[in-house]
């Protein structure tokens, strides 16, 4: 248990406490809930696999880019021969 200052009128208020027992104003330790930190984590992770397939599809697209490329120059230098 500690004492933290409160934001609208500057006492100490205890980390425990829900709200401010002088002004009322909510302490900051009691705002955040383990639940939407939670979610906020799974939000994370999915946008995370978002991303990671948007990589994964410009790998191929830029692999196929490539093949395409090579087989065009390897034309161009059979004919050459
Ligand atoms: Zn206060």
């Amino acid at each position: 248990m500690a004492l933290i200052t409160c934001k609208e009128c500057e006492k100490q208020v205890s980390d425990q406490a829900a709200s401010c027992p002088h002004c009322g104003a909510p302490v900051k330790a009691a705002t955040p809930a383990p639940q939407q930190q939670q979610t906020n984590y799974q939000q994370q992770a999915a946008a995370q696999q978002k991303s990671q397939q948007k990589s994964m599809m410009k790998t191929m697209l830029f692999s196929t880019l490539i093949s395409a490329a090579v087989s065009f120059v390897s034309r161009l230098f059979y004919r050459r021969w």
